[in-house]
């Protein structure tokens, strides 16, 4: 396995793959890995094949998180994370430095983003309004540098896999866009790096995003069609009875268009987004 830290050195390898006829094979990640990320590799592998090239990017990008956010402290484990590519059978590592993704931005130097205005307006971009443009950004980079022709999201991010494929379209790359489904604990808390935050008490108390969505497809089933805003209001019901949890938002729209419903029937996508404690846990899922 290789360890890339220049976006040169990368790009001239993936075309060297490229020319080879070698398939590349994409999984952007911000490190920290667990078996959310472990299951993306996989789906890579399947796609490009044994003889494919599996390339895995471990970067914390500055550009999606508000001076508010946990940037700083985001957790690291580099030594855990190549171990765990090393044993998932990812070829190279791509992870670059802030200097050489965003030469001179400290100076204001750097001044070339990547903007979706369509889907990145609700839910995660209405709660984190710069968070889309840092994460476009990052994302249309990474094509250009690993040249991949296939590039695997997790559903666990779904409107962050909806921009990407709208933004993989409209910019016309030459990437096929494969979105993975959400890998769970045994409790059915979605796996996420930002799940070490928790304490014991907060831990226990995060399954309500799953109970969440497992109470409406529940209801779904039951009644067929549900009103939306009460619908709404006893999720919202079950989320606040835990001490620690504080609803951020929690939508049920169109999986296409991302609008938001007022008739919740079978098919309607439901998001939710939760603090428990300090930490900002989202989930989704298919009603
Ligand atoms: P992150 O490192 O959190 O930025 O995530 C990198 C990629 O892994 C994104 O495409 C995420 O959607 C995906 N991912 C994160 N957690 C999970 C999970 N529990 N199941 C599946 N994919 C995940």
């Amino acid at each position: 396995m290789r360890s890339i830290s220049s976006p040169a050195v990368m790009q001239r390898l993936a075309l060297k793959q490229k020319r080879a006829g070698v398939p590349v094979g994409l999984v952007p990640t911000m490190g920290y890995l667990h078996a959310g990320h472990r299951s993306l590799v996989e789906e890579a592998r399947r796609r490009v094949g044994a003889s494919g090239w599996v390339v895995l990017s471990l970067y914390v990008n500055p550009t999606q998180f508000a001076p508010t956010e946990d940037l700083s402290k985001y957790p690291r484990d580099l030594k855990r994370d190549l171990a765990m590519c090393r044993e998932a059978g990812v070829d190279a590592v791509f992870m670059p430095s802030d200097a050489v993704m965003y030469p001179g931005r400290e100076e204001g130097r750097y001044s070339t983003y990547v903007v979706e205005e369509s889907l990145t307006r609700p839910m995660e971009g209405a709660s984190r309004p710069t968070h889309f443009r840092g994460v476009t950004t990052v994302v249309a980079k990474l094509f250009n540098i690993v040249l991949p022709e296939v590039a695997v999201f997790g559903a666990k991010d779904w409107q962050q896999a909806a921009v990407i494929s709208r933004m993989n379209r409209d910019m016309n790359f030459p990437v096929r866009i494969v979105v993975a489904p959400t890998v769970r604990e045994p409790d059915g808390l979605a796996m996420s790096s930002r799940n070490k935050y928790l304490d014991p008490t907060q831990r226990l108390q995060a399954t309500v995003l799953w109970e969440s969505l497992k109470s409406a497809r529940a209801e779904v089933k039951r009644n067929g069609t549900v009103d939306a805003a009460a619908l709404h209001a006893r999720l919202s019901a079950i989320i606040s009875a835990r001490s620690e949890a504080r609803l951020d938002y929690l939508e049920f729209f169109d999986p296409e268009t991302l609008q938001p419903v007022v008739e919740v029937t079978k098919g309607v996508q439901m998001a939710l987004a939760v603090f428990v404690g300090k930490t900002r846990l989202i989930d989704n899922g298919r009603l």
